[in-house]
């Protein structure tokens, strides 16, 4: 591991500070000189494999308790960026009105893991893609700009099939990031002027042409909490994985219903396993509204959703498991008693 200074900062424009003052335009992420530090439980990894090489690390666990307070105030869940995956999961108010959140967060790593892991580095997590991941490749656009994608034409299994370009085909690895997309919910960030709000749907980028840049953070940018409008009890996230115990999602859907008299009055959807970017299935959510939901309309919703899906040699299997995901967690949703 190469050798870096540690820094803890006891306020937000310090951090800020920090990181805006080592940034350089368009330097991959992997290169950035300085990281913050929140749980560690990726960044260190990532820093062991040689993959992120920061020269300082930003410890912001000292940045004060309302940056891991979960509230629910006029209606609104506001969750703290440091608050612990473990401690949002097992919030009584999130698992009677949000259990899409709860679920999302109990669904991923593992209990370790899940009491260390702040939710504001989850959802800045990077990639799991195998040559991203291990430097003895050396195509990977990701980590090295313009020097082409080993898994184009490699082992693809746990690729994405929705949001790929030819640049990039790598899947966005966390579960939380899907139920906040579908809960519409929106972010704080501070930064080196002050405190902004913004969809989180904005913050992570499809890979395009430049898939080493992955958010819409601005330098000197750090995320400060998430704030979901609105209650929804009627929510659940359905994840399948290669096993039960910790394992990323190879397919997951986020959906939140809103029922009346068994007409669906609104319906949002996101996917997680399948696509380079937590990903809002709007036209597929489009179908379900007004409507009665049954077995033949969770079908439509489903190939809908996938309508624009493309394969590699060997992930083609997500998009008919992605499929029966989504029907299982729409009838699964409609069930509920609440
Ligand atoms: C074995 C294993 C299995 C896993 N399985 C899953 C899974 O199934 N599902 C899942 O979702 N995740 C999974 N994870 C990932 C895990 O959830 C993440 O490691 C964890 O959430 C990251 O949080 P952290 O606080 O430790 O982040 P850190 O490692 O401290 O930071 C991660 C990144 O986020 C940045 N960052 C941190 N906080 C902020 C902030 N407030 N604003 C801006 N940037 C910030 C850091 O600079 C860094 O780049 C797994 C991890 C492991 C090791
Ligand atoms: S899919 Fe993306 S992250 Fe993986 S090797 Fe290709 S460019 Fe790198």
């Amino acid at each position: 591991m190469r050798p870096f200074a540690y820094q803890r900062a006891t306020d937000a424009p310090s951090a800020s500070q920090a990181l805006a003052a080592a940034a350089t335009a368009n330097v991959p992420l992997t290169d950035a000189p300085v990281q913050l530090l929140a749980g560690g439980t990726t960044l260190i990894d990532l820093m062991k494999l040689d993959v992120m090489r920061p020269q300082t690390l930003v410890d912001i666990n000292g940045l004060g308790p309302d940056w891991s307070q979960i509230s629910l105030e006029r209606g609104n869940l506001r969750i703290g960026a440091l608050a612990r995956m473990s401690d949002v999961a097992a919030h009584p108010e999130v698992l009677m009105q949000y259990p899409v959140v709860a679920e999302s967060l109990k669904l991923a790593a593992s209990p370790q893991l899940r009491n260390m892991a702040t939710v504001g580095g989850n959802v800045m997590q990077r990639t799991r893609c195998t040559y991203f991941r291990d430097v003895s490749y050396v195509n990977c656009n990701k980590r090295k700009p313009g020097s082409g994608c080993a898994a184009m034409d490699g082992f693809n299994r746990t690729h994405a099939v929705l949001g790929t370009s030819d640049s990039c085909i790598a899947t966005y690895p966390g579960d939380f990031a899907q139920a906040l997309i579908a809960l519409d919910a929106s972010l704080e960030i501070v930064g080196k002027s002050g405190t902004r709000n913004m969809p989180f749907a904005q913050l992570h980028k499809p890979p395009g042409d430049s898939p080493q840049i992955e958010t819409t953070l601005q330098p000197g940018e750090l995320i400060s909490a998430f704030v979901i409008n609105g209650r929804w009890p009627r929510s659940i996230y359905l994840k399948t994985r290669d096993r039960d115990s910790y394992e990323f999602a190879l397919a997951s859907a986020a959906i939140a219903l809103d029922v009346q008299d068994g007409n669906v009055r609104d319906a949002r959807m996101a996917l997680g396993g399948v696509a380079t970017v937590p990903w809002r299935a709007r036209e597929a959510e489009a179908l379900l509204k007004g409507q009665k939901l049954d077995d033949a309309l969770a079908q439509r919703v489903a190939e809908a959703a996938f309508k624009g899906a493309s394969a590699r040699e060997h992930n083609a299997f997500k998009i008919d498991l992605g499929k029966r995901v989504i029907a299982h967690a729409l009838q699964r949703a409609a069930m509920m008693e609440i």
